[in-house]
């Protein structure tokens, strides 16, 4: 079995695995294509199969670079890279690491949504695993199959929520392929280490049952008892095959994605990047921005529109920080209002949903998001409803009367469902607004000044806080994490990006990012006793030793 990859040192005379010849150029996690020397050619079996002249690795990024420019059609873009992917694995590492603003809109949202969409009419190869209620029983036989052993980070989803789309069943794959190339290009977690799972128990999509080009099972989803042993029994296989994996929910549906959390988080080490690593960067854009009000955490207020997983997730982060400032829980979560589709979530309301109640405070009902904002008066106005418009130019006019630098966050995705524009949010706070997006936004100018809104993009946190667990072993993720992680993420935010209206560093710094909130989310590990390995004298070192690099290396000496 292959251990070697182009990325990877080679010490020493190849091994007799080893492919030669066609077979090399077709194991991507080997293949330089037109890049092998004419000394490998000569030794490897491969002079006549390749073009003459020898490229560059940069050669060959231009090559791919001017290719997809020439590709107008997002989705095509993502197959072009797909491709790539299948073909030579550090070429495209490569391409994405050095053009993270182009690629990642493509590799992940919002093309991964179209992507998905289309599933089972542009597939073309197999990429990671499917766990299936046809496998009760025999779900560790299946783990065993993946051909790496050293696989240590799983991206899971069972396709119910994915992004905004809803359930696309087995179509939703592309979402922890996505999430583990970003492993890759953010973190430098070897790709060996990472294995994406779909979790096909049905779609209640008509439109995919009726797809004759559907991949996934073709029926409706399991729910309860029948879902939850299939859900245990993957759990349990991944742990006794992989021992210590890491396992990331995605893209469940709130009625699992809670609950999934909730049990198993102290049993495995696992999290939910939709409830946490949101949380993180969101709680990480506030810090940004109260380093430019120079207000303290605890003296915010935040109103979230929308009450799902991001909006929990991001108001149990924030009270545990305030809580962490000294203030008392339940002060604390009064800081945090919810509106979602009813009003004003409030104590009053009937049936409320388990997420919501800790945010339903004692107040009379309030229906309307703006009306909300003015009786509440919110330092910060948080957008995860996936509500287009949301933030009209009367509640951005409002939150600027209110507070001297409005904090306006609109994350919802995609770039259709913005709550504001950054262009609106600068114009209709009068440049005073301290602003994040969910989607991209190019620079604005507003008033002669250069404003270069950022994303909240969850990229920022997982692939360190990933890096970091399975680096030392942890042997559980923990709030205390995440928190460590917002902080560090933070903290890379220079004096020059909060100028120029920046709340996060730019995405070409992403790795360096990635590996101080390895190093933070690691020393999380050790003070609270959850790591498995002695803690290195030069934490920082191992750590970037573990990151993996996608240029080549030789394979004669
Ligand atoms: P979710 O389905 O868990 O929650 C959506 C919430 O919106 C629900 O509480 C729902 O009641 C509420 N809602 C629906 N219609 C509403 C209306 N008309 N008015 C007010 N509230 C309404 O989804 P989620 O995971 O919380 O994600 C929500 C949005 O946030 C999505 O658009 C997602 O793309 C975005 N998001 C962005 C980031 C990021 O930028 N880093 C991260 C996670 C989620």
């Amino acid at each position: 079995m292959p251990q070697q990859t182009p990325g990877d040192s080679l010490p020493g005379p190849l091994p007799e695995w080893f492919p030669r010849g066609m077979a090399l150029l077709r194991d991507p996690s080997l293949n330089k294509g037109s890049a092998f020397t004419l000394r490998e050619r000569d030794m490897l079996g491969l002079c006549g199969l390749l073009p003459p002249h020898v490229s560059s690795q940069e050669e060959q990024v231009e090559r791919v670079l001017e290719n997809f420019r020439r590709i107008e059609s997002p989705l095509e873009r993502y197959i072009m890279l797909q491709s790539l992917q299948d073909r030579n694995e550090a070429l495209f590492y490569r391409v994405i690491i050095e053009n993270p603003d182009e690629m990642m809109p493509v590799i992940y949202t919002p093309t991964v949504g179209l992507a998905c969409q289309q599933y089972g009419h542009i597939y073309r190869s197999p990429r990671g695993l499917y766990v299936s209620a046809a496998d009760r029983g025999k779900v560790s036989s299946v783990l065993r199959n993946w051909p790496y052993r050293d696989a240590r980070i799983i991206v899971v989803t069972d396709g119910e929520r994915i992004l905004g789309l809803g359930d696309l069943g087995a179509s939703g794959m592309g979402i922890p392929i996505g999430k583990l190339s970003l492993y890759t290009s953010c973190a430098g977690v070897h790709p060996r280490r990472s294995l994406p799972v779909m979790f096909d128990v049905g779609t209640n999509n008509e439109s995919l049952l009726e797809d004759p080009l559907y991949l996934g099972l073709r029926q409706r989803r399991l729910t309860g008892v029948e879902y939850d042993e299939l859900m245990a029994e993957f759990l349990e296989a991944t742990q006794e095959v992989f021992p210590g994996i890491v396992v990331q929910f995605e893209d469940f549906a709130n009625h699992n994605a809670f609950r999934l959390l909730h049990e198993y988080r102290d049993r495995i080490p696992c999290f939910n990047d939709d409830i946490q690593g949101t949380a993180a960067v969101t709680m990480a854009g506030v810090l940004s921005a109260l380093r430019v009000t120079g207000g303290a955490l605890r003296d915010q207020s935040f109103l979230f529109l929308g009450a799902g997983e991001a909006a929990t997730g991001i108001a149990d982060l924030l009270t545990a920080a305030m809580v962490e400032d000294g203030m008392d829980e339940v002060a604390a979560r009064q800081r945090c209002w919810m509106v979602d589709s009813r009003g004003l979530v409030v104590r009053s309301r009937m049936a409320l949903a388990e997420h919501k109640r800790p945010y339903a405070h004692e107040h009379p009902q309030v229906q309307d998001f703006h009306d909300a904002v003015e009786i509440l008066r919110p330092t910060a106005i948080i957008g995860v409803g996936a509500v287009a418009n949301a933030f009209t130019r009367e509640v951005v006019e409002m939150m600027t009367r209110l507070n001297e630098r409005p904090i306006i966050f609109a994350l919802s995705n995609p770039t259709s469902k913005s709550e504001c524009t950054a262009e609106q949010a600068y114009a209709w706070s009068g440049g005073k607004a301290l602003f994040a997006s969910g989607s991209p936004f190019d620079p604005v100018e507003f008033d002669g000044q250069r404003f270069v809104p950022r994303q909240g993009n969850n990229s920022y946190i997982f692939p360190g806080v990933g890096l970091g667990a399975v680096t030392v072993q942890a042997s559980r993720i923990t709030d205390s994490m995440f928190m460590a992680a917002a902080r560090a993420l933070a903290e890379s935010v220079e004096q020059a990006d909060l100028e120029q209206g920046s709340l996060y560093p730019s995405l070409l710094r992403v790795r360096d990012v990635s590996l101080r909130i390895a190093v933070a989310v690691a020393r999380v590990a050790f003070a609270e006793d959850l790591a498995g390995i002695p803690e290195p004298a030069d934490l920082d070192a191992v750590m970037r030793d573990q990151m993996y690099d996608p240029a080549y290396v030789s394979y004669v000496g």
